[in-house]
């Protein structure tokens, strides 16, 4: 079987301890490839250590996280626009709204998020976009945007039905991630609704992991038990799920 994990972060300290094992129980679990969203200036160093360390099976993204859009960053994005000149990256992320955690930076995220949009437009590269609390704001700046020439995934979307279907009509993809396995997941009612060549894997490690790890660290082998999870919804087997998201990961990040 074959998988593409879409947005995991095995670069950060939590995995420092027994990176070499992740990566090889993810290779072994079948994951062929780990897309890396960047979170801030302060993590890039890693992010890059790890992609040269385990280079074949990583592939990186550059961005400025929604909750690290603090008093400084027109600095921290002066800094990540330069990055971004770096032909490495493979798209920009992770970038979006999350008015879940604080809304002092309200107006700072929004501002933040519609110049980093504006970037992947410029360079033709793929968005990867975090979003928590904020749907009915991010959702029209999306629209807005969209000239035919924005194309990206929600990662680990966790909208509405209706939400669902307009980010798919903007040309959005749709993460699914393990968040989808806990019984109290809405998204759960509609997944077999939602047109299966717009669904992406992901774990975001080393959160939100799937049953039957739910309360461990997450980490890109149990991709897997998303993927059976999906294909008991679809009503097919996880090697096709593999065979369908992996094909959706390649159009969408040009991989
Ligand atoms: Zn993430």
């Amino acid at each position: 079987m074959h998988f593409i994990d879409t947005h995991t972060h095995i670069y950060v300290e939590d995995f420092d301890a027994d990176r070499d094992a992740v990566v090889a129980r993810a290779r072994d679990a079948g994951v062929a490839l780990m897309l890396f969203p960047n979170i801030d200036v302060a993590s890039i160093a890693a992010m890059r250590r790890t992609c040269e360390q385990y280079t074949g099976c990583c592939r990186a993204m550059m961005g400025l996280h929604p909750t690290e859009v603090k008093e400084t960053f027109h600095a921290d994005l002066r800094c990540i626009e330069k990055e971004l000149e770096d032909p490495c990256y493979i798209g920009v992320g992770e970038i979006g709204l999350d008015f879940y955690w604080d809304q002092t930076y309200k107006r700072q995220q929004i501002e933040a998020f519609e110049l980093q949009l504006d970037w992947t437009k410029q360079l033709h590269l793929p968005v990867s976009i975090h979003t928590r609390e904020a749907f009915e704001t991010l959702l029209p700046i999306l629209e807005r945007k969209q000239d035919g020439t924005l194309s990206g995934v929600l990662h680990c979307f966790t909208g509405t039905e209706e939400q669902a279907l307009r980010a798919i009509d903007l040309g959005f993809y749709l993460g699914i991630g393990g968040t989808v396995t806990y019984k109290s997941c809405h998204v759960r009612d509609f997944l077999s609704r939602l047109p299966s060549e717009r669904l992406l894997l992901e774990t975001d490690a080393p959160y939100l992991p799937p049953v039957p790890h739910r309360g461990q660290r997450n980490e890109p082998a149990f991709v897997v038990h998303t993927a059976h999870f999906l294909a008991q919804v679809l009503q097919t087997d996880a090697e096709t799920i593999g065979e369908i998201t992996t094909r959706n990961a390649k159009a969408l990040f040009r991989l």
